[in-house]
């Protein structure tokens, strides 16, 4: 499997389990790959990517994309496009913070990618201290829903979409 020619492929099997990996550098800012999607769904799965409020995609090899709780990688959904963070040496594996674009994940999981920073439950922004989110580049859509869940209140739950709860 390879996703966007050359320099990226998706590697099996390693103990960590699959991942992206890329045979080039890029600087901080660069743009890593653009991101099409194949389908959008407005539930989220184990392998979309929220774009927006309601708004999942399911990129292809993208499902790969591990993430990191200090991640190289940005996905920066308004742009479709996965940019790198901080510089990214050729053979690194690419990893993004998934609640930087999710807000309440279909398949939450443990961490242990052993970052000193690492939130350890990832659930989806919605789970998360706000100062802990605040450490984070975030998607729009994400302070959007945070903003709309503050100023809801503990009786009014309704005025967010549903939680896509699989
Ligand atoms: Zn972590």
């Amino acid at each position: 499997m390879s996703i966007n020619g050359e320099f990226l492929k998706v590697t099996e099997g390693r103990p960590g389990g699959s991942g992206i990996v890329t045979s080039r550098d890029f600087a901080p800012g660069e743009t890593i790959m653009e991101v099409t999607a194949d389908v959008e769904l407005a539930d989220p799965s184990r392998f979309t990517l929220q774009v927006g409020i309601g708004r999942h995609i399911d990129a292809g090899d993208i499902r790969y994309l591990n993430h990191s709780c200090a991640p190289n990688a940005y996905f920066a959904a308004a742009d479709a496009r996965l940019v790198a963070v901080r510089a990214i040496s050729a053979g690194d594996e690419v990893s993004i913070f998934y609640p930087a674009s999710e807000w309440d994940m279909a398949a939450p999981f443990l961490c242990e990618c052993g970052a000193g920073s690492c939130v350890e439950f990832v659930t989806g922004a919605r789970f998360l201290q706000p100062e802990v989110l605040a450490r984070y580049r975030v998607n729009e859509h994400v302070l959007a829903l945070a903003g709309a869940e503050d100023g809801a209140g503990a009786e009014d739950g309704g005025k967010l979409p549903a939680s896509g709860d699989q």
